[in-house]
């Protein structure tokens, strides 16, 4: 019987059931998808910590070591990216600014128009489908066990009586049960464009290229409140538009690959234990919205620190 029952297999998922496990507890993971199949697995998925404030800035601050230090290893599915963040209206230093091994702002004369803001900066950008076969292997290698299996509910598993860890994402929604969660549909596509070296975030309409290790990845949708899981064409033509408009050689390059995945939105993470009626504690960890591998192992390690004081080890 396992100590610990991770519920989901996206980077949440993954990241706290490997933090426990390399803790040494018995972990567990049951997943309605495999890795590939969650909406993690279709994410940027850069590095964004300009929104963060309160516990998420520490979250986005240890998740951001982590992948400093995967990016100087050559198959870690991480990369470290010179990316330009263009605002159309002033907004000052960010707090990681002397985190970052290079960070600077843009000179007028490199912005689009007059008025606007931008920052150029070296950061950490995830290719998710290696980068969660990276968790996935290390985890299985080191014994634990992945399930292939719904949960309907955190107060139907009697099959044990351990630590429940609750990382469904936006199906929280139905599985906690939550009614704060909301979905908000995200649309990418993955070009061969090897050309396109560095990559771009364009606050004003949500358009952003990012150059990984697998291709340059293109978004991005924001479609609050829909669960649709199939592939919009008029959403891709639309992608590929805007990003034609900051790089044109997006215009002529093959795809790769288009992938739909579900944000777990939320005012606010949610992570924290609690006691259940049956008894059972749960640790909940979602609602990470559209900073979910930012805040990814950070939070995983908040996660651990609950299990220990929950267990007393
Ligand atoms: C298009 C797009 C672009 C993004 N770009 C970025 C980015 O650049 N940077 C960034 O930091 N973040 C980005 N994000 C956000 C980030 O991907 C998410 O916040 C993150 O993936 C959430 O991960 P998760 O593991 O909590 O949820 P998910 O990846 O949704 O995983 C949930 C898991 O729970 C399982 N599950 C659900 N219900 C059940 C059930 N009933 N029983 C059993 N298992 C269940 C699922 O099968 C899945 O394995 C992006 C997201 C999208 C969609």
């Amino acid at each position: 019987m396992a100590e610990v029952t991770v519920i989901g297999a996206g980077v949440s998922g993954l990241s706290a059931a490997l933090n426990l496990q390399l803790a040494g507890f018995d972990v567990r993971i049951l997943t309605r998808d495999p890795p590939q199949g969650s909406a993690s697995a279709a994410a940027g998925a850069v590095w964004s910590g300009g929104s963060v404030a309160g516990r998420s800035r520490r979250w986005a601050d240890d998740s951001l070591a982590h992948f400093l230090k995967l990016a100087t290893r050559a198959d870690s599915g991480v990369g470290l990216r010179r990316m330009r963040q263009l605002f159309p209206q002033q907004v000052g230093l960010p707090w990681f600014k002397d985190k970052l091994p290079f960070f600077a702002n843009m000179r007028p004369d490199e912005l689009p128009s007059k008025g606007q803001d931008g920052w150029i900066m070296d950061v950490p950008i995830v290719a998710p489908p290696r980068y969660l076969q990276n968790l996935q292997e290390q985890f299985l290698g080191a014994g634990g066990k992945l399930d292939v299996r719904e949960v309907t509910s955190l107060d139907g598993l009697a099959d044990d009586s351990g630590l429940l860890v609750n990382c469904t994402g936006a199906w929280a929604k139905y599985v906690t049960p939550d009614p704060e969660v909301f979905p908000i549909r995200g649309q990418t596509l993955l070009i061969d464009a090897p050309q396109i070296r560095t990559g771009t975030m364009r606050s004003s309409d949500d358009t952003y290229l990012f150059p990984r290790d697998d291709g340059v990845l293109l978004g991005g949708i924001y479609q609050y409140y829909s669960w649709r899981q199939e592939i919009d064409r008029a959403q891709s033509r639309d992608i590929l538009e805007r990003c034609s408009q900051i790089e044109p050689a997006v215009t002529d390059a093959a795809i790769i690959r288009t992938a739909v995945g579900i944000r777990p939105g939320r005012a606010a993470v949610r992570l924290e234990a609690e006691k259940r009626s049956d008894g059972r504690t749960v640790i909940h960890n979602y609602g990470h919205g559209s900073i979910g591998f930012t805040l990814s192992w950070g939070c995983a390690l908040e996660v651990l620190a609950l299990a220990r004081k929950l267990s007393n080890r």
